[in-house]
């Protein structure tokens, strides 16, 4: 790990100048802000980021959990994952939110991650985190060293032939099926980031993966009130039952009336280069009968434009399977 200067943030405003105004940044070098640190500190001790500057976002007030106006709610970027989690309004109306969160990690990494730096947490593909390897992500330009390699993990939707790596988060694959909003400060003041425009696909530019710019801050997450009477689910497979990434998850909310879909959100885990919205599979469901054939359909069309690479053809039907038992899950009671 090479040395680096550390900023303990008291104020959003010292932080965003810290990122953005900083000796180090202005000489172009990478300052990093750190929340839990359960995922930059390991690219770090990996030689795979390596800022020259941190700052310490953990003194802000950005912890709280709390009701919007419009009857949604607001999760503070510093909000833990397993206070959020564990959040009675997150189980009692975003189901598929506390689902994700707990199915990933372990415990002690949930106490310690936060809701912004799970939004940004970083590929496991393997040549990503081993610096002896070429990859576009870490190095644009060197090359992909998982499309003839091991790729068993990785993306099937979205991929480029720069780069498969997929998004590997649980949370995020839920707050794309709650249309969630990410909202952040910067140099150049607030902005509301809907989900589906946060994440970039990889194109020729896998390194650039959201939006963001130098020195913006997340400050919050905020979740639109959920459909009255909807019912959500995540389901995640894995190869074991605990602390493994997922090889195909599925998020869904559903309302249903008279055994009809009447509206459906969708989004897939473990195969997409980004937390991966099914428009295709929710305009298969809606106005259709709840039955097994309904979700057959809604499951092959999320599929349609997927890529499989060498090793993991597997998860077309995989994946299908986990979205099909998702909506089974769903409206085991309409
Ligand atoms: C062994 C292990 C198993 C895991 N298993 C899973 C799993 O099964 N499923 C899963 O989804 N995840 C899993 N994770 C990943 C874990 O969820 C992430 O490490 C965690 O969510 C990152 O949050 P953090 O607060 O620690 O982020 P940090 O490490 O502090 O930061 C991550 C990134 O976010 C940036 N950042 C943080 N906060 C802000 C902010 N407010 N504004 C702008 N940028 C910000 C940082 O600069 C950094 O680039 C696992 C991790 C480990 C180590
Ligand atoms: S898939 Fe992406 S992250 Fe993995 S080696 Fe290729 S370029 Fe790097």
């Amino acid at each position: 790990m090479d040395a680096f200067q550390f900023t303990l943030a008291t104020t959003v405003d010292q932080a965003i100048r810290s990122a953005s105004k900083s000796p180090t940044a202005q000489q172009g070098a990478q300052v990093r802000f750190v929340a839990g640190g359960t995922n930059l500190i390991d690219m770090m001790k990996l030689d795979v980021e390596r800022p020259k500057e941190i700052v310490d976002i953990n003194a802000l007030a950005l912890g709280a959990i709390q009701p919007t106006p419009g009857g949604g709610l607001q999760l503070g970027a510093l909000a833990r994952n397993a206070d959020v989690a564990h959040h009675p309004v997150v189980v009692r109306d975003y189901p598929v939110l506390s689902q994700a969160l707990l199915s990933g990690a372990s415990p002690q990494l949930r106490n310690m991650a936060t809701t912004a730096g799970n939004l940004l947490q970083r590929t496991r593909c393997v040549y990503f985190r081993d610096t002896a390897h070429a990859c576009n992500k870490r190095e644009p330009g060197s090359g992909c060293s998982a499309i003839d390699g091991h790729n068993r993990m990785l993306a099937i939707l979205g991929t480029s032939k720069d780069c498969i790596a997929t998004n590997p988060s649980d949370q995020n694959v839920a707050l794309a099926a709650l249309e969630a909003t990410i909202q952040v400060q910067g140099p150049r003041g607030q902005r509301s980031i809907p989900i589906h425009e946060f994440y970039l696909l990889p194109g020729s530019t896998p390194n650039r993966e959201t939006v963001l710019e130098p020195g913006d801050l997340i400050t919050s997450v905020t979740l639109p009130p959920p459909p009255p009477g909807s019912h959500s689910v995540y389901l995640k497979l894995r190869d074991r039952a605990a602390y493994e990434f997922a090889l195909a998850s599925a998020a869904v909310v559903l309302t249903t009336e008279n055994r009809r879909i009447r509206s459906a959100r969708v989004a897939l885990g473990g195969v997409g280069t980004k937390p991966w919205r099914s428009l295709e599979a929710e305009r298969a469901l809606e106005g259709r009968p709840v039955d097994a054939a309904t979700f057959r359909n809604a499951a092959a069309e999320a599929l349609k434009g997927a890529r499989p690479q060498s090793e993991n053809g597997f998860k077309m039907d995989l994946s299908q399977r986990c979205l099909v038992r998702a909506l089974t899950l769903a409206t085991r009671t309409a």
